[in-house]
């Protein structure tokens, strides 16, 4: 093993968390149990991991970085037992690896693909109990965002169609190293049971917000040009004059199901 220190590499979106007070908070915020299927997503040098693996003695940890295998497998039998998935999250299949029960997924995410990490999540919210992870604030203030709001958009809807999105706390660039240029927050999202969900087309969801927030400015009847007519908004309840902004998640998903 390469006993030298590890030089985090900006295409895997490495910023180690190194601020005890800001891990024991995130670790407070899951409170892990033993016998709870944790998957971690990027262990990195293990600053969740230890304390994780401390307290449940048992983890699944998905991470990229080969460089970062060795040092993960060489320091976990001082705290328990670790399962190294040695890949890209973005290709784990989360339904098989919950194996018929449900998981917790958390992670301080590579920021560069925290979307892809949350739309390949969602995929597989059934079997996901919850989430938390840290990610720029700015996105997760888009995550929570509620209509009417000018940072609500694609991501907010479909993030919040699916899951309970809550905001917990911000932690400032000096957590980490090397220091990112923007304030990071932490979120938990829980994802909704299938029966609270109306039942709708995902994909119809997806078509219908990206073309209402491609051009924000647009009233609906112009962004959904070819997509949904006026009669289809009205009967999902919606202004065929007003912009996608001013929709709300649930008449969305109304206007998805018709
Ligand atoms: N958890 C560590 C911490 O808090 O210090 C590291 C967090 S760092 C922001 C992101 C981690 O995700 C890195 O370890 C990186 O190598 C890993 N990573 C990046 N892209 C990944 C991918 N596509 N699949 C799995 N892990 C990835």
């Amino acid at each position: 093993m390469n006993d030298s220190p590890h030089i985090a590499r900006k295409r895997f979106g490495q910023n180690f968390l190194h601020e005890r007070g800001i891990i024991e908070r995130i670790l407070r915020a899951i409170d892990p149990q033993p016998g709870e299927r944790i998957v971690e997503i990027g262990p990195g040098q293990g600053a969740l991991t230890w304390p994780l693996l401390d307290r449940i003695k048992t983890l699944t940890a998905i991470e990229i970085d080969r460089d970062l295998i060795p040092r993960l497998r060489a320091e976990a039998p001082r705290h328990g037992e670790l399962g190294i998935v040695e890949a890209d999250v973005l290709t784990v299949d989360f339904t098989a690896l919950a194996a018929g029960g449900t998981l917790r997924l958390v992670g301080n995410l590579p920021y560069n693909i925290s979307s892809p990490i949350l739309f390949h999540a969602l995929d597989h919210a059934a079997v996901i109990r919850d989430m938390h992870f840290m990610l720029q604030k700015e996105v997760v203030d888009r995550m929570a965002a509620p209509h009417g709001n000018k940072v609500y958009g694609r991501l907010s809807v479909m993030l919040q169609a699916y899951c309970r999105v809550e905001p917990l706390f911000v932690v400032p660039p000096g957590a980490f190293t090397p220091a990112p240029k923007v304030d990071s927050a932490i979120v938990r999202l829980t994802p909704k049971a299938a029966a609270d969900i109306p039942v709708h087309d995902r994909a119809r969801l997806e078509q219908l917000v990206r073309h209402g927030f491609a051009q924000r400015r647009k009233t609906l009847r112009n962004a959904l040009d070819g997509v949904a007519s006026d009669e289809q908004l009205r009967a999902a309840g919606i202004d065929p004059g007003a912009r996608a902004e001013a929709v709300a998640v649930a008449d969305w998903l109304r206007l998805a199901a018709t």
